[in-house]
């Protein structure tokens, strides 16, 4: 074992603070990875706080890791020292079960070990990407084409833009769809830019006006402003395909009306606490889809990774030292970021 520099949260209210790790030698088919970035994903925050109650202390999140490969155990055929490298939301599943199979780990029937919290069902905790270095089996470590300089941009990817690039291809997002994305934060801004990228009509449906110009900057062919019902009436029945995103609970209601016959919403944000139950009529009425998506697979988010160095795409950032990370969370909260923070792991000393 290994020690390593942390930030990790004590209790739900305790905020986050520097606290030291073990970390296991790499094994033979293990990537050992010196950690240059994480993102901030609002599950780090609503992981650190218990919002989801499930959370094991010490808690040491992220899961928007990028960084370079300073071991590789015997048995591992794809990474050499000094690679980039990437790790998002997953670290092992079961291998065996019909998910796994398909490449869809994230749904792993004997449930996949998350990056941090450890396996959702019971089990040893996981300590994830507010750290100095990560210890991976080679299958779900991510290859990183990117330029090293667009590093930062990148961290996001692993968990903002996997999540938002499922579902986008899962629903057949392209040329000809009307596709709305609901909240312009970590996650919606990836929305926006990938659904573009993918040659759909983007409609961006915000709470923040001040944010419309830069919607428009990341690819939103329209905004509208979801709380001003003249703008939403504008868009009834229209949409083909809507990703929501929003962190909070709120009258999804509004939002499955927009969708035209045979649409489908589809939920990524997971809020605290529920969201108003779905008005049965408004589905039925026009043979609408109320869905919802995690993550992505592991083959998939390579795909995303190397679709997204080839259009040139990586997340806005923030980039902060590691002691702003409270702050950051206070204002992720407020909304007040464009539209991802990143932690420069070097400020770990
Ligand atoms: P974020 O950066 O905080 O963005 C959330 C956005 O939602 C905000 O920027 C805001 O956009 C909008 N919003 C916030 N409060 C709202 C409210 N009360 N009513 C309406 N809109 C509101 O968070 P994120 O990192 O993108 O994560 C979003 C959610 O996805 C979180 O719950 C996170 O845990 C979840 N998540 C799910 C998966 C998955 O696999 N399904 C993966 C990662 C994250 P505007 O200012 O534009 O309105
Ligand atoms: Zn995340």
């Amino acid at each position: 074992m290994a020690s390593v520099r942390a930030y990790a949260a004590q209790g739900p209210k305790s905020g986050l603070a520097p606290f030291e790790i073990e970390r296991r030698q790499p094994g033979p088919q293990d990537v050992k990875i010196q950690i240059l970035y994480c993102g901030v994903c609002h599950s780090d925050l609503h992981t650190a706080r218990n919002e989801w109650k499930n959370t094991l202390y010490p808690s040491v999140p992220g899961h928007e890791i990028v960084g370079r490969v300073v071991a590789a155990g015997d048995r591992v055929q794809n990474f050499r020292v000094g690679d980039l490298a990437g790790v998002g939301c997953m670290v092992d599943s079961c291998g065996h079960c019909p998910s796994c199979e398909e490449g869809e780990e994230q749904y792993c029937e004997n449930g996949f070990t998350g990056t941090y919290n450890g396996p959702l069902f019971g089990g040893e905790n996981t300590y994830g990407g507010y750290s100095q270095s990560i210890v991976v089996r080679e299958s779900f470590v991510l290859r990183i084409r990117h330029e090293e300089k667009d590093l930062p941009k990148v961290a996001p990817l692993l968990c903002a833009g996997i999540t938002t690039y499922s579902p986008l291809r899962h629903w057949k997002v392209g040329p000809g769809m009307k596709v709305g994305v609901v909240g312009l934060g970590g996650l919606g801004h990836m929305g926006v830019k990938l659904a573009h990228a993918m040659g759909a009509h983007v409609v961006l449906f915000t709470t923040s006006p001040g944010k419309a110009e830069d919607a428009r900057r990341l690819g939103a062919d329209e905004v509208c402003i979801s709380r001003d019902p003249v703008q939403m009436a504008r868009h009834s029945a229209s949409l083909d395909f809507i990703l929501n995103t929003v962190a909070a609970p709120h009258d999804i209601n509004s939002f499955l009306s927009l969708l035209r016959r045979d649409g489908t919403m589809t939920l990524v944000g997971v809020p605290e606490n529920l969201h108003p139950s779905p008005e049965v009529a408004t589905l039925i009425f026009r043979r609408r889809s109320l869905a919802g998506s995690l993550i992505g697979g592991i083959r998939e988010t390579q795909e995303m990774l190397d679709f997204c160095a080839a259009q040139g795409i990586g997340s806005d950032v923030e980039t902060i030292p590691v002691d702003y990370i409270n702050t950051a969370y206070e204002r992720m909260l407020r909304s007040d970021v464009k539209y991802r923070f990143v932690i420069d792991m070097s400020t770990l000393g």
